[in-house]
């Protein structure tokens, strides 16, 4: 016998809906991968897992389109393989890509690499995790906010206070990467860094590669994820940023959160609020009786 209760948990009071679109953009071949994923349902019936995930590769001779792949066929298996702890299990995932990639980085494929988003959403909790410079903005409440860090030479220069963050975004060194995945047999025991957060009923979350950096500003996401289906966002997203003639592969990964629940308190009857109004007239009353009465006597009886 123990005194140990088991509390349920809370129900989720976010629902997400989720969408991927990945593009050639302005290139003859597709280097990107986007995935947005339902992941086998609790044995309970709530909500499914989420995983959302941007690679873009890098390297001759196709292997650029094979590292991204890899690092998404092997995000998804370890992912699918199951594990309590959202972090950890991305850490793994991380873990297990960059060592596929650098184990087939031989002959043509030598020296590839790639770029790896991905958020794990169970609930209203998002795990977020990144090697590269694609990224993960959340929208709140009208503000965009970039969730991700770069892994750039401008980010590291920004970060250390040795560059504007509008000189980074022109600097002709945007693009030279610090840490990708299969740049090395073993990832930095400090990488994937894990963002966590808490999803609000009407959230957008969005990930994305390097593609949309040059041509897309912020009112541009905040205009198209806000009032957009998470489909129409990653579709919109895309075509805009063709029609302004990026020169890379464009992916975009939308989920939307909605309430699945709505506090439904009844309001309190309006006599039981505030003051009743007889109360209020009936001082009012006295208050105007007593000043006469005092202006009265005064003048009687000076
Ligand atoms: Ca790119």
């Amino acid at each position: 016998m123990t005194d140990r209760q088991i509390v349920p948990a809370p129900p989720d009071t976010v629902a997400v809906a989720v969408a991927a679109v990945s593009d050639t953009g302005g290139r003859p071949n597709n280097e990107d991968v986007a995935i947005a994923l339902a992941l086998p349902e609790a044995a309970d019936g709530g909500n499914p897992d989420y995983l959302l995930a941007v690679a873009d590769g890098m390297g001759g001779h196709a292997a650029g389109e094979l590292a991204s792949r890899l690092a998404i066929e092997t995000l998804e298996k370890i992912v699918r393989g199951g594990g309590d702890d959202a972090a950890d299990l991305l850490k793994r995932a991380f873990r297990s890509a960059n060592e596929a990639i650098a184990a087939a980085a031989v002959g043509d494929a030598a020296g590839m690499g790639t770029t790896l988003t991905a958020a794990l959403l169970r609930g209203r909790y998002a795990t977020v995790a990144s090697v590269g410079d694609s990224r993960a903005y959340l929208l709140r409440a009208g503000g965009l906010t970039q969730i991700t860090r770069d892994h750039t030479l401008v980010a590291e220069q920004v970060a250390r206070g040795e560059l504007p963050p509008a000189a980074a975004r022109t600097s002709p060194q945007r693009n030279v990467l610090t840490h990708v995945l299969g740049g090395r047999p073993r990832l930095e025991k400090d990488l994937p860094p894990i963002y966590e957060l808490t999803l609000l009923p009407e959230d957008r979350l969005l990930l994305c590669t390097d593609g949309f950096h040059d041509v897309l500003e912020q009112r541009d996401f905040v205009d198209v994820l806000r009032q957009a289906t998470p489909d129409e966002a990653a579709a919109r997203l895309v075509a805009l940023a063709k029609e302004r003639a990026t020169t890379d592969n464009v992916s975009a990964v939308v989920a939307v959160a909605t309430p699945t629940r709505v506090a439904a308190a009844p309001l309190p009857a309006a006599a039981g609020r505030g003051v009743p109004w007889q109360l209020v007239a009936i001082v009012v009353a006295v208050i105007v009786a007593l000043v006469v009465l005092v202006a009265v006597v005064g003048g009687v009886v000076p």
